[in-house]
Parts: structure tokens; C-alpha cells; sequence
């Protein structure tokens, strides 16, 4: 049987450019399909942040234009190949040589240009997908236009639209965008409180919509979670599915990590090792008997920050170590601040992103807090346990589906949870995993022990993946 083609269309893929989890899933996931029987491709913007090793090793395959509203766009394409994945580069210096990714005040025009050019680029590049698989909103035009006014081109392309979060839909006036999307009329599958949702569009006309974790996936069709999609979701509930993401082995891998002190696999002495070495780095005391408790964070609401610095206080009365690696609110930056200030001993508040710190702080961490309100599936969490650092996470999305409470009778489970959205329930939770680190050593090395063994890799998502192509194109029944 022929391969299937599969075309990955995104705004972002490590290692060209990442802004979050979006970038590390477009990085990893197209790898791990099975190249016997699959040929994925890749395509994104050719933005400015894009490393020159990569557009010097890329060639040019060819020119065209696009038309975005009454005007005409060049549009270069550069493919690029590396571990059986081919990637694609749409070029036009106007809509993407700027710094950073996203947050101009023209983003919809220019993934307006981007989904049209995916779209239309497909003779030249002479790969004809059966899967066009797109995610978040900045491709989710790309199953409406293709339904709505390729349809006739592609006949035999089936799609998939990915939500990576639900927060992100792409809203805009229709005065805005009907113009460039050559609307002549109001679409009624995309129309959000009289604006024009990009991703509404996509979660009508794809023909299989994914969401990064079962139990997000079923979330999302309740209002506290839906992001006021959720009666969409359930319309199209018959069409939706959760599968887990995971993250890559060989990149989060203490055992040859060069950013941390000591490498190690499943010693917890070796780890040890690591957590001396960050209280030193961090000017912490340095000693074994006190719990390290991390957060490495994006510092927004979704993260849970407000109920971290609700019992604040309370948490630092504790027999602990305390620290913080994140950006974010400039609320949340100066409460840490001020928090760290008042208690020089035990903690620290590391204002920046820095992804070598980062490393360590997993490796040489007891404990990584992740409260989340919400959490579409989660990396850091995972990248945790695969350092040893016992999550203590809320029982939301992803989160509900990896970290599972551990019992101290069987022995089973890798981290400790709490269901309600609330401070205290939180700092209860804490209050029980220090106690367990201080009081039972051998429960806690078991602890360790279940978090290093859970695996999290792509290759059964992947599978996951494949199964619903086949299924969707009739290689499969
Ligand atoms: P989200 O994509 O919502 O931010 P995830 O948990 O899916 O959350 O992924 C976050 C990723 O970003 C993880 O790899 C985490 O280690 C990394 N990260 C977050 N904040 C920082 C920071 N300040 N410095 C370094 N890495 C960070």
C-alpha cells in the first residue's frame, strides 16, 4: 500500500521557532510516525527568528503569489529535510520578517497569507496530502477555506484541526477580515457574537477535530472550560477526540543531559547530587533534608499563580526550599520578588526564561508544583517526572490524565492532586508531600522511582494519531 502523505500545517516547530508547547509538539510529533508506512511533511512561516544554519542548508523550491484580498503576495517556498521529516518554509518578508512570532496588530492577515498559501502551494511542493493536519487558530482557516472555496482542487484531502488551547481562537470583526477572506457574505460557522472565530470555522469543516489530552478534550464542552465554544464542541462531539501529547526522550533525558550537574537514571544519590548543586547555584542553604519545591511557569492566571500567592505565607512556614523560574504578569513577577525578598533562606524568584536553568531546576527539585485552572495537556509537568521531581499538580486536562496520587499502602502512583480549584485544598496537598519527604524516606524513593519509570514518549501518540488517519481516509474501518 502507498504511504500516506501527511502535511502539518503550523505557526511554529522546534527547533525553528517556538513560542510554547505548540512548538515542542510540531518539533517532536512528526518524527515518531512510522516512515515504512508514512511521509510527513511540515510547513510553517519563514520567520526572521529561524536559525541561518537552517535557510543555508534549505533550498528553493519555488515562487508564486498569493492573493490576500484584492492584493498579490509573493509567496517563496524553501524546503528543508532532516530525520525523515521534510519541512517547508513559506517566505514573504512583509508578513514575517519581524521579530518574535505573533502579537502585531496584523496577525489575522497574516495568517490569512499563511493558511492561503499552505493551500495553494500544494501542486508546487507536488505533494498531494491525504492528511492535512492543522492546529490552533492561526491554521484553522485552512479546513474552512479548503471545504469553502478549494474544494473543488482538493477533493480527496481530509482534515484534521488540533486545539493546543482553547484560550486562543482568533476573534475579529468581520469589517476586518471579510475583505481579505473575499467573504461576500457572513459565515454562519464562524460567526462569534457577530465577529468572525477562526477557529470555530475549524472545528465545523475539519473532519477530525483533536484536542492534547482525553480528559481537556471532554472538558472543553463545559462552560468553564469551553472559552464559549463549548456548545460547539458538543455539536461536533460525534468528530472529537484527546490524545495525550508526550515529550521527547532523547531532548529531556537526565542521563545525558548537559545542562545538569550530575547525569543519573534512577539513582537518588546521583539526584541528590543535583539538588545540592542547585542550593548552591541558588545560594540556598545547602542541605539534603530540606525539600526542594519548584515552579517553572509561565506566570499567568491559567497556571494557578493566584492560588500560589493566596498561601503564600503559609507555604514558606513550611520545612522546605522554595523556587520560581518563570515570566509573565507583572503582578505575579513582583509578588515572587517580594516574597524571595522576605525569606532569603528559603526562597528564590528567577525573573527570566533561561532554558539551562531551567534543566536544573527539574533535575535538582524534590517536588515541581503545577496547580493549573486549567492545562490542555501540560509539558512541564511530564519533563518533571522525567527528572525525578514529584508533580503536585490539579486535577485538570493533561494533568488529570499523567501525574496519578500516590498511596502510601500500594505503593502505586506518581505524584500527589487535589480536584477543587481552591488555596487550601492546595496547601494541604503540599503540607502531605512534605510530610511524606521528611518523615517516610523509603515511600519517597519509591515515589521517585514510579515518577522516573512513567513514560510519556510520542510513539504511542503517534500511533494513536495514524489509527485515526487511516480511519478517516478508508485505509482502516
Ligand atoms: P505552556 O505551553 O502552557 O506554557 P507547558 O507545560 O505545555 O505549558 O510547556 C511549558 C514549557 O516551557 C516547558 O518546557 C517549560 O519547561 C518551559 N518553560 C516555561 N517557563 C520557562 C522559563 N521561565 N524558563 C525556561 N523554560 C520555561
Amino acid at each position: 500500500m502507498e504511504k500516506l502523505q501527511i502535511l502539518f500545517a503550523a505557526s511554529e516547530a522546534f527547533p525553528f521557532a517556538k513560542s510554547g508547547g505548540l512548538g515542542d509538539v510540531i518539533g517532536s510529533l512528526p518524527k515518531a510516525f512510522p516512515s515504512k508506512e508514512t511521509d510527513v511533511r511540515v510547513i510553517i512561516p519563514k520567520y526572521d527568528c529561524i536559525p541561518q544554519e537552517y535557510i543555508d542548508e534549505s533550498k528553493l523550491v519555488d515562487i508564486f503569489y498569493v492573493h490576500v484580498g484584492n492584493s498579490n503576495q509573493y509567496c517563496g517556498i524553501l524546503e528543508y529535510k532532516a530525520d525523515n521529516v521534510t519541512y517547508y518554509f513559506i517566505d514573504n518578508e512583509y508578513y514575517f520578517k519581524r521579530p518574535g512570532l505573533y502579537g502585531y496588530y496584523d496577525d489575522a492577515e497574516r495568517f490569512i497569507f499563511f493558511s492561503r498559501a499552505v493551500l495553494e502551494c500544494i501542486p508546487y511542493i507536488n505533494f498531494y496530502p491525504d492528511i492535512l493536519h492543522c492546529h490552533d487558530w492561526q491554521t484553522a482557516l485552512v479546513p474552512y477555506l479548503l471545504k469553502e472555496q478549494y474544494a473543488w482542487h482538493y477533493q480527496n484531502v481530509k482534515t484534521v484541526f488540533t486545539i493546543h488551547n482553547m484560550k486562543y481562537q482568533g476573534v475579529y470583526s468581520f469589517s476586518d477580515v471579510a475583505g481579505l477572506l473575499n467573504f461576500d457574505y457572513f459565515p454562519m460557522t464562524m460567526e462569534f457574537y457577530n465577529n468572525i472565530n477562526f477557529m470555530k470555522g475549524a472545528l465545523y469543516t475539519a473532519d477530525l477535530v483533536t484536542t492534547v489530552s482525553p480528559t481537556y478534550a471532554e472538558e472543553i464542552k463545559q462552560p468553564y472550560y469551553g472559552e464559549g465554544l463549548d456548545g460547539v464542541v458538543v455539536d461536533i462531539a460525534y468528530k472529537e477526540v484527546g490524545i495525550l501529547n508526550g515529550i521527547d526522550d532523547n531532548e529531556y533525558n537526565p542521563q545525558n543531559d548537559p545542562h545538569i550537574w550530575t547525569n543519573f537514571k534512577s539513582s537518588y544519590l546521583k539526584k541528590t547530587e543535583n539538588k545540592k548543586a542547585l542550593q548552591a547555584h541558588m545560594n540556598l542553604p545547602v542541605d539534603e533534608t530540606k525539600p526542594v519545591i519548584s515552579m517553572i511557569t509561565r506566570l499567568v492566571d491559567q497556571k494557578g499563580i493566584d492560588l500560589v500567592a493566596a498561601v503564600i505565607h503559609e507555604i514558606l512556614q513550611m520545612d522546605l526550599q522554595f523556587i520560581v523560574l518563570g515570566t509573565g504578569d507583572s503582578q505575579y513577577e513582583n509578588m515572587l520578588r517580594e516574597v524571595a525578598y522576605t525569606y532569603p533562606d528559603k526562597m528564590r524568584a528567577c525573573i527570566t526564561f533561561d532554558e539551562d536553568l531551567s534543566r536544573k531546576i527539574y533535575a535538582g527539585s524534590d517536588i515541581f508544583l503545577m496547580p493549573s485552572k486549567f492545562e490542555p495537556c501540560g509539558l512541564s509537568q511530564l519533563i518533571a517526572m522525567r527528572y525525578g521531581a514529584i508533580p503536585i499538580v490539579r486535577e485538570t486536562g493533561g494533568l488529570k490524565d499523567t501525574v496519578h496520587q500516590f498511596d502510601t499502602e500500594t505503593q502505586e502512583g506518581n505524584g500527589f492532586s487535589f480536584s477543587t480549584y481552591n488555596a487550601h485544598d492546595m496547601l494541604n496537598v503540599i503540607q502531605n508531600a512534605v510530610n511524606l519527604f521528611h518523615t517516610d524516606k523509603e515511600a519517597w524513593k519509591k515515589l521517585t522511582d514510579n515518577a522516573l519509570k512513567s513514560k510519556f514518549d510520542w510513539k504511542s501518540s503517534a500511533d494513536k494519531y495514524l489509527d485515526y488517519y487511516k480511519k478517516i481516509t478508508g485505509r482502516q474501518s
